[in-house]
């Protein structure tokens, strides 16, 4: 069934723009169909009882979990769009909480925070969708583009830091993440890897260096992958 997040109150649900064409014209839904909303990071079913304007009123709420039990960050560096919406996308559907864009040195794209800010309309609505589509209660937080020395403000309980270049020398990903559920974080280095005094900055932050295996992967598969391996963590 259908997801929306709406807003407001269950006595006044809101409904985007988007979401009102959506159910009318898409979904073709008539008065009498079941839809399911998310109001306040609480799901419930809900029946339309008028179209023009839409409403629907509450039946009962949907006590189904979908989100990790812990926090979840990926630090992703700036890129072409396309490998960011799809980091957004691939991050919400594993179950992140949030997505913080930085820059470093081998970054290919340079973005001033009012680029940034025009893209990040788009990068909203593409986490909003994900977050429908796969059925949770909290749409992913997207933030940045945030400078490594100001990294502090985002660290969680343990931190990681994806460098392939000590592959071999230092343990898997997976063997890391103990059984004890904690929140975490992971960051992934640019197109063009890492530079090592960002490595020593991000060690001397509280950052563990971790393989992601014997191959080199693109940014955006490290990160798909990286965050797929701590979720199955996080649920086993
Ligand atoms: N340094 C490479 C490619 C960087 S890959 C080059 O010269 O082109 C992009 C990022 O993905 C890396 O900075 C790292 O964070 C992560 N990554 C890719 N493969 C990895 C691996 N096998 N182990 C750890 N991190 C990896």
């Amino acid at each position: 069934m259908q997801r929306y997040f709406v807003s407001g109150s269950s006595e006044n649900i809101i409904f985007p723009e988007k979401d009102i064409f959506h159910i009318k014209k898409v979904m073709r839904n008539k008065v009498g169909d079941q839809i399911e909303i998310v109001l306040s990071d609480k799901a419930y079913l809900a029946t339309i009882d008028k179209l023009e304007p839409l409403h629907v009123y509450i039946n009962e709420p949907i006590l189904k979990e979908a989100e990790l039990e812990n926090d979840l960050t990926i630090f992703f560096p700036l890129t072409k769009s396309d490998k960011a919406e799809l980091v957004i996308q691939k991050a919400s559907e594993i179950g992140a909480s949030k997505v913080v864009f930085y820059r470093s040195k081998r970054c290919v794209i340079k973005l001033d925070q009012e680029s940034f800010n025009k893209k990040k309309e788009r990068y909203l609505a593409i986490a909003k969708e994900a977050s429908e589509q796969c059925h949770r209660l909290k749409i992913v937080d997207i933030c940045g583009v945030i400078n490594l020395q100001d990294i502090d403000n985002y660290l969680l309980d343990r931190n990681y830091v994806a460098y392939e270049l000590e592959a071999g020398n230092t343990s898997p990903l997976y063997e890391e993440l103990s059984k004890d559920n904690k929140s975490t974080s992971i960051i992934v280095g640019p197109e063009g890897g890492f530079e090592k005094e960002e490595i020593s900055l991000l060690v001397n932050k509280g950052f563990k260096v971790v393989s992601l295996g014997k191959r080199i992967l693109r940014c955006e598969t490290a990160a798909i992958y990286a965050l797929s391996v701590i979720s199955f963590m996080m649920e086993k």
